[in-house]
């Protein structure tokens, strides 16, 4: 048996091996494509759901490697969170979507919003942080108001006054900010009354639980009555179904993102949607 355990350490051991080489392949690649601009920026819309318009777009990045194939933003991400590639992937994002939306608000009566996520990895120095948002808004052009933050609970977790500060800095300047994946994180409620937030966005995974018939759907009820006690502003993202939809219209939750609407797509395929949403 001694012998065994003994074989089953080696074997884990390369395990643990292949595991660390798949990530130092990948982080050698991914350095690669962003110095060779390849990774892109897709679009998806945000729908007031009342009237079926487009209210702003989330930006989402997307990477396709010669070698690795398809790489799902989750994987690609959490590499470059453990090896800084987080903020020149925020850069691309911030610029790329910052001059497109522009573009397109250019010809719009209303303009889009535009939100870009944020990594908690990115607020180790929040004051540099915000100075940076504020100099690439201002390079592009780019209003604050329609500027919206998507960042975790863990964000709020694991950091400091210094993040506080930073994100009252950031709505100062007229950005907002959204809470994404709300009430997957386990933190204390008490946050919620006194941080500097607008909008809470519910994670898919409550959405996805709604059922033909309503049920399973306390969670999502709940979160949209909190935000409402607290006079926030609430958003459903992974739409998927018209009766999820009819549910959260039923339960005045009128924002709402998802496949139902349309996946995240590239600029142009955005600008096709914008036409037969216009028409
Ligand atoms: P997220 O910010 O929660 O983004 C929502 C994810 O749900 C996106 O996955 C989107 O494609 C997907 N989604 C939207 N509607 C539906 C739906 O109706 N059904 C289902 N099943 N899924 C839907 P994506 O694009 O693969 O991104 C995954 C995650 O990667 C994002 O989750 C975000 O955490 C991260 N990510 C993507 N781009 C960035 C970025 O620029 N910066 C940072 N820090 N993270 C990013
Ligand atoms: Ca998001
Ligand atoms: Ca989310
Ligand atoms: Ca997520």
């Amino acid at each position: 048996a001694k012998k065994q355990g003994g074989n089953q350490a080696i074997v884990y051991d390369e395990e643990i091996n292949k595991e660390k080489n798949k990530k130092l392949r990948m982080e050698a690649r991914l350095r690669k494509a962003i110095k060779n601009q390849e990774i892109e920026v897709f679009y998806q819309p945000k729908i007031d759901a009342r009237a079926d318009v487009i209210t702003g777009v989330e930006a989402l990045l997307r990477w396709t490697d010669e070698e690795l194939g398809f790489v799902s933003p989750e994987v690609f991400v959490s590499v470059a969170e453990e090896t800084g590639l987080i903020h020149p992937l925020w850069e691309i994002a911030m610029k790329k979507a910052c001059t497109q939306v522009n573009k397109w608000n250019e010809q719009r009566e209303e303009p889009l919003s535009l939100a870009v996520n944020f990594s908690a990895k990115q607020f180790h120095d929040p004051a540099s942080l915000v100075k940076q948002v504020k100099e690439i808004l201002a390079e592009c052009q780019f209003a604050p108001n329609h500027f919206e933050v998507e960042i975790t609970e863990s964000t709020l977790l694991f950091n400091s006054e210094e993040t506080i500060k930073a994100l009252k800095d950031l709505r100062e300047y007229g950005i907002s900010i959204s809470i994404d994946d709300f009430g997957t994180g386990y933190s204390s409620l008490s946050y919620l009354k006194t941080l500097p937030i607008d909008c809470l966005k519910i994670d898919k995974s409550f959405i996805q639980d709604i059922k033909e018939n309503y049920c399973n759907s306390e969670i999502p009820s709940a979160i949209i009555n909190l935000a409402r006690s607290l006079r926030l502003e609430v958003i459903a993202e992974g739409v998927e179904e018209e009766y999820q939809k009819e549910f959260l219209l039923k339960n005045n939750c009128y924002h709402m993102q998802g496949y139902l609407f349309s996946r995240p797509v590239r600029g142009e395929e955005l600008e096709d949607f914008l036409a037969r949403m216009d028409a």
